[in-house]
């Protein structure tokens, strides 16, 4: 049989792959962001309770009521910026489906997206495979800013959109209230839609603020805010997020959503519904992680390793040139197979691949977990 690949030079992503490798090694896994310790068991019995009331049965379309007034209201509390649940908000499996359906809904053959990289890996697939085309800016290194100068150069009259991420997947980047405003400025005289991925939300560390770009009104007028209770809520495997945005462009959203998977686990939405009624179970994540981002850092301050903390996210990268001269996917490899310690080689998020020899682990472990792991990475 013969078919033409729709993306002919992707491979198995890098998470897959890593984890399967430190799998067969027994390495103590600090690649794939995901928590290895429980998620509250108040939130679990909710669910359970959700499905013993019977909530078993499709939900609508958009979303469990509810839960998208529960969402407009915290999204009100912390940005100042109103959201109707009724057509302005969806429930989505997970932030990945939000981009990938905002990108499918708005993005037609040979339009242009400018990505920043380096780049969470599910958003070029997603831009190529609606006949797209990513037009990437890198960022500045080692500091990890974004040149504004050179992103205003990248607009065209073909640019569609433009996808952020703040906090910064994987440089724990996050983006300033100045940042916002070149950008708010720069899109001003233009339709460009904002894809803006805020996955990493509540994880801000040192006092900082999250700058959502609902918090600005030119921004929050062409944008997709797209967010994920799988990151907040330590639940990355109930795939559960959510995407607000102004009415006309939520309708077209709402089209593709409807057709790609019409509605989301309804058990799961009711009891994050309730939950959400307490917002400590929210704000308190900051120091929740910044308390897992220090514990980290100070053990490092006795290794090899160059550090520059971590802004947000529960990802820290380190830069490595003090140890070896090994590329990163080498050195990662290694890291996995010699010393049983697995992090992520982010050459393959940047610009053809450069490498800038920094390796991406994540702290949302256990402290024994992230004990272990230190004791290694400070004998390198
Ligand atoms: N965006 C970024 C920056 C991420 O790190 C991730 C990984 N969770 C996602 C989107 C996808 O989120 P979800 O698991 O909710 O689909
Ligand atoms: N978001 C997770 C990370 O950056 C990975 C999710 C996935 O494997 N696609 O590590």
């Amino acid at each position: 049989m013969h078919y033409t690949s729709k993306l002919p030079d992707i491979q198995t992503t890098i998470f897959t792959t890593v984890g399967n490798l430190a799998r067969k090694h027994d390495a103590i896994d600090l690649s794939q962001g995901f928590p290895n310790f429980g998620a509250d068991t108040k939130l679990i019995e909710l669910a359970a309770q959700a499905m013993r009331q019977g909530y078993n049965q499709y939900a609508p379309m958009q979303g469990y009521y509810g839960l998208r007034e529960a969402i407009a209201h915290k999204i009100a509390k912390a940005h100042d910026h109103e959201y109707h649940p009724e057509s302005e908000i969806t429930i989505t499996v997970g932030a990945t489906q939000a981009i990938f359906t905002a990108i499918t809904a708005f993005v037609h053959s040979g339009d242009e997206v400018i990505v920043i990289k380096p780049a969470y890996d599910c958003y070029e697939p997603a831009i190529e495979l609606n006949g797209g085309v990513p037009v990437c800016l890198q960022l500045n290194s080692p500091e990890y800013t974004i040149n504004w100068t050179a992103f205003k150069k990248l607009i065209t009259p073909k640019t569609k959109m433009v996808v952020l991420n703040t906090p910064h997947n994987p440089t724990g980047r996050i983006l300033s209230k100045d940042d916002m405003q070149k950008l708010e400025d720069i899109l001003r005289p233009t339709n460009i839609i904002l894809l803006s991925d805020e996955v990493y939300e509540h994880i801000v560390f040192d006092g900082k603020d999250h700058e959502s770009a609902c918090r600005y009104p030119d921004l929050a007028n062409r944008s997709f805010i797209c967010a994920s209770f799988g990151k907040t809520f330590h639940v990355t495997g109930w795939k559960l997020g959510y995407c607000a945005a102004p009415v006309a462009l939520m309708k077209e959203f709402q089209k593709v959503h409807q057709f790609a998977v019409f509605c989301v686990d309804h058990p799961a939405q009711r009891a994050m519904a309730e939950y959400l009624e307490d917002e400590e179970h929210y704000l308190g994540l900051n120091s929740f992680y910044q308390q897992k981002r220090d514990f980290f850092l100070k053990s490092l301050e006795s290794s090899r390793f160059k550090i520059q903390p971590s802004e947000g996210t529960y990802f820290q990268l380190l830069d490595y040139t003090q140890i070896t001269k090994e590329g990163d996917e080498v050195f990662a490899k290694r890291l996995i197979t010699q010393y049983q310690v697995a992090s992520i080689p982010i050459s393959s998020f940047n610009t053809n691949q450069e490498d800038h020899n920094v390796l991406r682990f994540c702290f949302a472990k256990k402290e024994a977990t992230l004990e272990k792991a230190l004791e290694i990475l400070c004998k390198l």
